[in-house]
């Protein structure tokens, strides 16, 4: 522990470090400081990294100094949103963090329906103050995913098919660059920006505030899930299928395959058997959701219904308990183009042996198409708009001995479905290991416009602990 505490400090002088705590509003956390540890991680608990200082930023101007004194002093920089990227990129080896966590300032415009978000805040934050208005916009899935991440990578959620990803709501955004100096990125200034903000990640400066347009939803939607044993999953896949080829865009759904987790709502019987469910949201009236929602009911008596109205917030919580902070994890994904005969049995075989795994561990297939194709591909950099899923293999689980197996269960998942996908993959749910997928994800020509605006905004990378476009000049 101590050589590992000396090689994340030795580079930084001890009367330098004295000044940035001085010119800090916020925290300045370093190894040995009781905070340290807790704040050394993010979500994935298989992270295991020892920064040499942690900047817990109060303001921009905050963020400003600590970019410049990174630079100074040549640390490697790591941004923090939420911490949930799974590749733990919100964390590094003898750098800089710049966790944005305490920056959790909101302002909601009623009238003109946009919300400015500051960078700390998670998605159950930034619900909680919008729908007390009956707004929201496109969030994740889990309460605690940092909206900054999510939303640079694009950000799919319960109202991607009614009102686009995340990142397609984003209006604008207040940037510190890697000079440390700050800009504005709106459809009037730095217009290239606000494109490479949308989807291109934390390559391109670090986003102190956004600013989104808000929808009015709720605040009582229809949602929840309905669940079957497994032995009927090719044939609810196939359900599926056919289904999302007729569905409105306010209806958004995640078919999964789990294991029945020990919730209250799971009868005592079904506790640990291998299921299947498809989770939904409606965004629209409660009645028109009913009608629309009745065919999946009516596919065959569900072991569990949790289909009703719920309160928008309490849908958006729906899997928080299965995404504990700390649990290991390991994830790949891969665009499906369709849910083929081959898909649907690759699927199904692969997900028969998640019995041996433990609980927390899925396979999840998110139903594309609406407003995610209908957007604009010019407008963003978001890499791919036309496939019909998103397919993601999360692996999670608490004990470090069982790393290998959950690993090689996604790799050998990901192996055998790779050929039956489409082209491209989404950059929010790529691994640590995936960086070679990365032109691929965007495709090549927006991959090209992105090095070249990185070789504008972010010429020396000092924004690579991400996802990485590197600058066309380097
Ligand atoms: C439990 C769980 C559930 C999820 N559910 C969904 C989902 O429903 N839909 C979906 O699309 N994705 C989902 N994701 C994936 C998620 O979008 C990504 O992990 C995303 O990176 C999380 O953002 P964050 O701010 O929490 O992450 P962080 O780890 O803090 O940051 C992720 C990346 O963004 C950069 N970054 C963070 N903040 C800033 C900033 N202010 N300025 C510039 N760059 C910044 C970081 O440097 C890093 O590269 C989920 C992830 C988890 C772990």
């Amino acid at each position: 522990m101590t050589s590992i505490l000396h090689t994340a400090t030795s580079k930084v002088d001890d009367s330098h470090v004295c000044v940035l705590q001085q010119e800090l509003r916020g925290s300045l956390i370093q190894p040995g400081d009781p905070a340290y540890d807790e704040a050394r991680r993010v979500w994935n608990g298989m992270i295991d990294r020892y920064p040499a200082l942690i900047v817990r930023c109060a303001d921009v101007a905050d963020v400003m100094t600590s970019v410049r004194f990174a630079r100074a002093h040549q640390l490697p920089l790591a941004v923090r949103g939420g911490g949930h990227n799974v590749a733990g990129f919100g964390t590094c080896d003898a750098g800089m963090v710049i966790d944005m966590g305490p920056m959790k300032g909101v302002h909601v415009d009623p009238v003109g329906r946009t919300a400015r978000a500051q960078a700390g805040l998670t998605w159950g934050e930034l619900d909680h103050e919008t729908q007390a208005f009956g707004l929201a916009t496109t969030g994740g899935l889990v309460t605690t995913t940092g909206i900054a991440g999510f939303t640079l990578g694009g950000g799919i959620g319960w109202l991607m098919r009614k009102h686009g990803l995340a990142s397609d709501n984003l209006l604008a955004a207040d940037v510190v660059t890697a000079s440390g100096d700050f800009l504005r990125a709106s459809s009037s200034e730095n217009p290239d920006l606000l494109w490479a903000l949308r989807g291109g990640g934390g390559n391109f400066g670090i986003v102190t505030s956004f600013e989104y347009r808000m929808h009015q939803v709720g605040p009582t939607v229809l949602g929840g899930a309905v669940f079957h044993t497994a032995d009927r999953a090719a044939e609810l896949l196939r359900f599926y299928r056919d289904w999302t080829r007729t569905l409105p865009d306010e209806l958004t759904t995640l078919f999964a395959f789990l294991i029945a987790p020990p919730e209250p709502f799971i009868p005592a019987t079904l506790v640990g058997v291998p299921m299947v469910a498809i989770a939904l949201c409606y965004a629209g009236s409660l009645e028109e959701g009913q009608r629309v929602v009745q065919p999946l009911v009516d596919f065959a008596p569900p072991a569990v219904n949790l289909v009703g109205p719920h309160p928008y917030t309490m849908l958006q919580g729906m899997f928080d308990a299965s995404a504990p902070r700390g649990i290991r994890s390991y994830w790949k994904t891969a665009y499906l183009d369709d849910l083929t005969e081959p898909v649907i049995a690759t699927l199904v075989n692969h997900a028969g042996q998640m019995s041996s795994l433990s609980p927390f561990t899925a396979v999840h297939i998110h139903h594309a198409e609406g407003a995610v194709a209908r957007a604009s591909a010019s407008d963003s950099a978001f890499g791919r708009r036309d496939a019909r899923f998103i397919l993601n293999l999360p692996a999670a689980w608490p004990d470090p001995c069982q790393d290998e197996v959950h690993v090689r269960w996604v790799r050998d998942g990901f192996d055998a479905v790779h050929p039956l996908s489409g082209k491209g993959a989404y950059v929010n749910f790529l691994a640590g290991d995936d960086a070679h997928r990365l032109r691929e994800a965007y495709g090549a020509e927006r991959y090209v416009r992105l090095t070249a605006l990185k070789a504008r905004y972010d010429p020396d990378n000092v924004f690579r602990l991400n996802q990485n476009i590197r600058p066309d000049s380097l």
